[in-house]
C-alpha cells in the first residue's frame, strides 16, 4: 500500500485540513511555504493520466475550497497550484495529488519558467500536438 493510502486508512498520522467522501487534504510534511497542502483522491490512482475525470473534478473542487479557506485564515496573497506527473517531473509518491502552495511577500519559493520563445517554432509544436 502506498504512503498516501496508509494516511487515508489512518495507519500513518497526518495533519488533516479537510475531508469528504472522495477526497482528503493534508499538510505537506515538508512545508515549502506556510499552509502547503496536498489534496488527494481517497482511491489510489497513479497520476493525472490514470485518474477518471469525475474523480479529478472532485479533487479540484476540494483544491478550490482549500484556497478559499486559506485565503481567509492565513494571510495568503496568492497561490501556486501544482501537480507533478511521473518521476521526470518530480513525482515521488505515486498516488495522484495536487500541491497547494500559498504565496507570501518575501517567501523564498522560486517557480521559474525560462523564456525560449525565440528558439522554438510554435506552429510546428502546435501541429505536433494536434496531429
Ligand atoms: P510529489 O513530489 O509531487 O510526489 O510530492 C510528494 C509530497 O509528499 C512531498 O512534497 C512530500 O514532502 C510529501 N510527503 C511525503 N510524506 C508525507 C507524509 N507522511 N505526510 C505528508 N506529506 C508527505
Ligand atoms: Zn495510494
Amino acid at each position: 500500500m502506498c504512503i498516501f493510502c496508509k494516511i487515508i486508512q489512518g495507519e500513518i498520522p497526518s495533519y488533516k485540513i479537510y475531508e469528504d467522501e472522495n477526497t482528503l487534504a493534508i499538510l505537506d510534511i515538508s512545508q515549502a511555504t506556510i499552509g502547503h497542502t496536498l489534496v488527494l483522491p481517497k482511491k489510489h490512482y497513479e497520476n493525472i493520466l490514470e485518474i477518471p475525470t469525475n474523480e479529478y473534478l472532485n479533487v479540484m473542487n476540494t483544491v478550490q475550497k482549500i484556497t478559499k479557506k486559506e485565503k481567509e485564515t492565513l494571510l495568503v496573497q496568492g497561490f501556486n497550484i501544482l501537480n507533478n506527473c511521473n518521476e521526470i517531473a518530480g513525482q515521488t509518491i505515486m498516488h495522484f495529488h495536487i500541491h497547494i502552495l500559498p504565496r507570501y511577500e518575501n517567501d523564498d519559493l522560486k517557480i521559474q519558467f525560462k523564456n525560449h520563445e525565440k528558439d522554438y517554432d510554435l506552429k510546428k509544436i502546435q501541429e505536433a500536438i494536434l496531429k
